[in-house]
């Protein structure tokens, strides 16, 4: 197994220094903290903005930020403990609370805080039993946490009963294991064969990377892709536009142009969602937007397939573009499928981060009629 070890507790990182650390440790004790090894050979620790250190390392500013721990209400989508329905057609399966190494952006923080784990699945009888009452139900994306930190024989037990489910056509693994630690996927062939059984003739599954910045795209880390690919098991990467970390259209570019090369599908790509402990994190959406045009005029035809979204908790929404003061959305995914596709526009917002803050959105509702004609 990795002799990667893995740190809870700044106070084993030898390269962060105890002034710093005295001025980190409200921020770890308010939100959980973890690294290993690997990722922090990838840092490059004379420099304090290093994007890979800004990925994993804690900030003050985390905890001035405000909001809720659960600002998507999340909690209100759980239909089985462990099972989230966000929109019509998919279910979230929640199987662990823990990551290679977290993510000072995630919106799940909450997750990785003690007594959570009562959002983690623990009866896969009647998450199996649900889901074949429900048959509209097609995708599952399997998340937590990291699906890829468990070990094989855990790993199973969620995953195997979900064969018997004959609706579920998708299933879509989360993992971002490649970018924190891919000497888990090379080294754990028992969890490859684990994924691998999932398959069928005619139904594939996948591994969605979360790749985030181009540093992370390691010879250890295409190792781990190739090995996923050698399974039979197709790649999808979406990751979140954040401050400080890829910002930047050269970045943003680079990432969808590797993805390509490594035969890995840009899904999409989202605004870093505001949520208590990352708001320092956040790109406004129209900045996002901008950013994303630009990388994708920088990057090959290929690579120009990934999509702007933005998870609300009733939709993912696509941003489309701005003009004339307006800004374009589509809904990508909704929780009522009428809304499915639908096309609306909104005032300009330069400074508006979400959803909720362009003038003609109140309570999550658009106040702009919905429809293809704009
Ligand atoms: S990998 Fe995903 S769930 Fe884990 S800390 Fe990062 S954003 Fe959160």
């Amino acid at each position: 197994m990795s002799q990667h070890k893995y740190f809870t507790s700044l106070e084993k990182v030898p390269q962060i220094s105890e002034e710093e650390r005295a001025l980190l440790d409200p921020v770890q004790e308010e939100f959980y903290f973890r690294t290993n090894t690997y990722y922090n050979s990838l840092i490059n620790w004379d420099d304090p903005d290093d994007p890979l250190r800004k990925m994993v390392i804690p900030s003050v500013q985390e905890h001035d930020d405000g909001g809720l721990l659960d600002e998507y209400d999340e909690q209100s989508t759980v239909v089985v403990q462990g099972l989230q329905r966000k929109y019509y057609n998919q279910c979230s399966l929640l199987v662990a609370s823990v990551c290679g190494a977290t993510c000072r952006y995630c919106y799940r923080k909450r997750i990785f805080m003690e007594g959570a784990n009562d959002e983690i699945a623990v009866d896969m009888g009647k998450i199996v039993a649900y889901l074949q009452q429900n048959p509209e139900v097609t995708c599952l994306v399997i998340t937590g946490g990291d699906p890829l930190v468990l070990s094989a024989a855990k790993l199973k037990k969620f995953l195997q009963p979900l064969r018997e489910v004959e609706t579920i056509r998708h299933i879509r693994v989360s993992s971002k294991m490649v970018a924190f630690n891919p000497h888990k996927i090379i080294e754990d062939t028992e969890m490859l064969d684990v994924l691998e059984s999932l398959r069928t003739p005619d139904k594939n599954v996948w591994v969605s990377a979360h790749i985030t910045h181009p540093r992370e795209i390691t010879d250890v880390a295409v190792r781990a892709i190739n090995l996923i690919h050698d399974r039979g098991i197709s790649m999808m990467n979406n990751f979140p536009i954040v401050k400080g970390i890829n910002d930047d259209p050269q970045v943003i570019a680079e990432i969808y142009n590797r993805m390509v090369e490594l035969g890995i599908f840009n899904y999409y790509t989202y605004i870093c969602s505001p949520t208590k402990g990352n708001v320092s994190c956040v790109i406004p959406v129209e900045k996002a937007l901008e950013i994303q045009e630009q990388a994708k005029r920088l990057a090959s035809g290929f690579s120009r397939t990934a999509r702007l979204i933005m998870c609300t908790n009733t939709a993912n929404i696509e941003v489309l573009g701005k003009s004339d003061g307006r800004i374009y959305f589509q809904f990508f995914h909704a929780r009522e499928p009428q809304y499915d596709n639908a096309i609306f526009s909104l005032k300009s917002n330069p400074e508006a981060c979400w959803f909720e803050d362009y003038e003609e959105v109140k309570n999550g509702e658009c106040k702009q009629p919905l429809g293809q004609q704009v």
